[in-house]
């Protein structure tokens, strides 16, 4: 059920304050806190070509984010997580349908 915590930004959906951008829309890509995602990737299970399907960015001012749900103690060789905002760019393969992540923070 989308509530009135949505809004339309740059032909992209802000649903529960991520921001959603479908791979067919041209800004979806740019969705990124560092370099563009690339339009498609290599499949993690088979090597195959995997096509964009959308992105998810944590925005500046959301009052959530991934890396406050866990510490990370990477630095101690401890659990890895999220240091700061991030944004995920979700492909899904044209041979197995297995789906990529790539990823990157701000
Ligand atoms: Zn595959």
């Amino acid at each position: 059920m989308i509530t009135n915590n949505y809004k339309l930004v740059s032909k992209a959906l802000l649903i529960n304050e991520a921001l959603i951008a479908y791979g067919d829309n041209p800004n979806s890509r740019k969705q990124s806190w560092q370099a563009e995602f690339p339009q498609d990737t290599e499949c993690c299970k088979c090597g195959s070509e995997a096509r964009l399907a959308f992105v998810v960015k944590e925005e500046e001012g959301d009052k959530k984010f991934a890396h406050t749900m866990h510490q990370n103690e990477l630095a101690g060789l401890g659990p890895a997580w999220l240091h700061d905002a991030v944004a995920v760019a979700i492909y899904f393969c044209k041979k197995c349908l297995e789906p990529t992540a790539l990823y990157n923070q701000a």
